[in-house]
């Protein structure tokens, strides 16, 4: 069971798999007012960084599941990195349907909501796992200016305009299902650079070193085509943040 080839190959060298970067993650725990012994369950938890550097920092105990066998790795490597290993668990396996023995205080999927169908399918997904009072998080995209055309959305990688909403009617569609907004952090546009920049450098060194690989002509064309297509599209229209809501 893994995730696609070329995503692990992509995001090989990624910490962080979306357009946070360290300080936002940092941000968002001070935000959440994380105690010691908090625990939190992370569906789609990639190479690890939120739930390390939150055991980290703040001291929350916490498992994450992913279906990439790489990320996974990374994610058990860097929690005996930062000497957190006792804390965090790291599950190689789907998250689809994952609900936890034990009620958590903080359930979170950030960017990776497909898992269940969306943001409204995963909020209930996270709330089974959810202690009463605890807190959902979820990383989501949305139009930071909506785009004039389909042609646009579909530069953003989107499969049309209807895939997100702009930031108010996203906000507004948690408040419709029942849930307040009591945080969020928000990317911004040099944290996207981090995330899809750093995917070029890493492109472009495992094509020097597999050219006859299978997949190293969707890498080549993929890394001719992808800063254009970045800078004239996703930079510029989509924005992406972490909501922290709670049960009205
Ligand atoms: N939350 C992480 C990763 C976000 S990227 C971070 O902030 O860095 C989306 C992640 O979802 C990837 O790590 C991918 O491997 C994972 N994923 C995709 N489908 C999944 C599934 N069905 N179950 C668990 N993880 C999945």
């Amino acid at each position: 069971m893994d995730i696609p080839r070329i995503f692990n190959i992509m995001e090989s060298a990624h910490r962080i798999h979306n357009p946070f970067t360290p300080d936002k993650f940092n941000t968002l725990g001070a935000a959440l007012r994380l105690e010691k012994g908090t625990r939190v369950l992370d569906l789609g938890s990639g190479s690890g960084e939120m739930l390390c550097t939150w055991a980290r920092d703040y001291g929350i105990i916490g498992t994450g599941i992913d279906m990439s066998e790489l990320f996974t790795e990374q994610a058990k490597l860097r929690a005996k990195e930062l000497g957190v290993a006792e804390q965090v668990k790291f599950i190689h396996g789907d998250a689809a349907g994952y609900v936890s023995d034990e009620k958590v205080d903080v359930a979170a999927c950030v960017g990776a909501t497909w898992i269940a169908g969306g943001v409204i399918g995963t909020i209930q997904l996270l709330s089974q796992s959810l202690q009463d009072g605890g807190i959902i998080l979820i990383g989501e995209p949305y139009w930071r200016q909506l785009p004039p055309t389909e042609d646009i959305a579909k530069g953003c990688l989107a499969h049309s305009i209807t895939d997100f909403l702009i930031l108010p009617e996203l906000i507004a569609s948690f408040g419709q299902n029942g849930y307040d907004v009591v945080e969020m952090v928000l990317a911004d546009q040099d944290g996207w650079d981090r995330y899809e920049a750093a995917k070029w450098l890493t492109m472009r060194r495992w094509l020097d070193a597999y050219p006859e690989d299978e997949l190293a002509k969707d890498v080549r064309a993929k890394l001719t085509s992808e800063p254009e297509r970045y800078t004239t599209y996703t930079r510029e229209y989509v924005g992406w943040g972490v909501f922290a809501l709670m049960r009205q």
